[in-house]
């Protein structure tokens, strides 16, 4: 059966997901190809949103632009595909030293001010946290349960005949003169969303990934305690209710040892943060690893290559993958179908 399309998408990660759903809302045809993976980055992100960046207590990157971009897109996807996954959290942050608390609330002052909240609690939610110093809360946060979202895109597309269940080969890719065939799909253009997998992409794997692995563990407190599921607790590692009276808390950073498998070094690191701010025992039920695609410059690889513009990526996602995708996705699309301009500092042509 030979097919048309205007874009193949490879990767049906948040990147690729995102992306898809996008381009299908502006009334494009896609082909969405994934190899059904465990443990990719996405699957295994605790998919939260927050606009404070608490090491230096500043505004993340284009919090302002991002933040309404994605209170529109998530929930209008909500009603599209029929799955509440986008959710409103309070984050909650016990102070670890008095000087934090002191630059907290020098800090309400400023711009980044308005996601600050200025009250400072006292309580220790139930005998469930250390809290010698008090608990600030950052405004405008929450989480997107990313396992609904991906199952529930993925279950859209193929209904509607838009999904391949494959591994992409690379050697089956024939580059026409403005266009590109893939097997018996031919499209206009191949948009690459392979997450950490593009650093074995004979087109893209030039592009400078500096990649980073992530631990994470599910863990479920002792019964009759409880974090109420509006409550995110953040203090080295986050704890994010995610029901059933269970709990994610993650998540490591490392650079170096990047094979895909999870160690006892991340867990041990994980517990040692989280017994500094949880007071009750607690059961380990599961611990997972994935690798983030992360960029040395931090900010997402968009565009076109530079000798084959039927050839595109979109990736570099990081750590934010929920807050950046929706906005670079429409953004890429602009781009894509009316030749707007790519924000600078995500268009690979600054590494041409
Ligand atoms: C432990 C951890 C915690 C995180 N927490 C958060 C968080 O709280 N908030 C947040 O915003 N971000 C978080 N992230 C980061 C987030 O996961 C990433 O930004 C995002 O998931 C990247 O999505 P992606 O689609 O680019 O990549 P991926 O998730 O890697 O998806 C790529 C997809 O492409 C498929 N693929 C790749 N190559 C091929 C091929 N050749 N053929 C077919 N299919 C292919 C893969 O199977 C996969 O489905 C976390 C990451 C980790 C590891």
């Amino acid at each position: 059966m030979n097919k048309k399309t205007d874009y193949i998408i490879v990767g049906q990660g948040l990147a690729g997901s995102i992306l898809a759903l996008t381009l299908l809302k502006r009334g494009k045809s896609v082909v969405v190809i994934d190899n059904a993976t465990q443990n990719t980055a996405s699957k295994i992100a605790a998919g939260l949103y927050n606009p404070v960046v608490f090491k230096r207590l500043v505004k993340s990157w284009l919090a302002d632009d991002l933040l309404p971009y994605m209170d529109k897109f998530y929930p209008e996807m909500e009603k599209q595909l029929g799955t509440k996954f986008y959710f409103s959290k309070r984050i909650l942050k016990p102070f670890a030293e008095e000087q934090e608390k002191i630059l907290w609330l020098k800090k309400i002052e400023e711009p980044i001010g308005k996601y600050l909240n200025s009250t400072i609690y006292t309580e220790d939610l139930n005998g469930i946290v250390y809290n010698p110093l008090g608990i600030s809360e950052v405004k405008h946060a929450g989480n997107l349960d990313a396992i609904k979202f991906l199952n529930s895109s993925k279950e859209y597309l193929v209904k509607n005949n838009f999904f391949s269940e494959e591994q992409f080969d690379y050697n089956a890719l024939v580059l026409n003169e403005n266009s590109v065939t893939y097997k018996e799909v031919s499209a206009d253009k191949i948009i690459f969303c392979e997450g950490q997998k593009a650093t074995e992409n004979p087109h893209f794997k030039w592009l400078p990934f500096k990649l980073t692995k992530g631990e994470i563990i599910t863990i479920k407190l002792a019964p009759g305690y409880s974090i109420p599921d509006e409550i995110v607790i953040n203090k080295a590692v986050f704890i994010l209710p995610i029901g059933n009276d269970m709990y994610k808390v993650g998540a490591t950073y490392e650079w170096n040892d990047l094979r895909e498998n999870i160690t006892e070094k991340g867990k041990l690191d994980l517990i040692e943060k989280l017994e500094k701010v949880l007071k009750i025992p607690y059961e380990i039920i599961q611990h997972q690893a994935g690798i983030r695609p992360t960029v040395n410059d931090r900010r997402p690889l968009i565009g076109l290559h530079p000798e084959h513009p039927q050839l595109a990526v979109f990736n570099g996602m990081g750590t934010k993958g929920v807050m950046l995708a929706p906005f670079f996705a429409n953004q890429f699309a602009d781009f894509l179908e009316n030749q707007s301009p790519l924000d600078k500092e995500v268009d690979i042509v600054r590494f041409f």
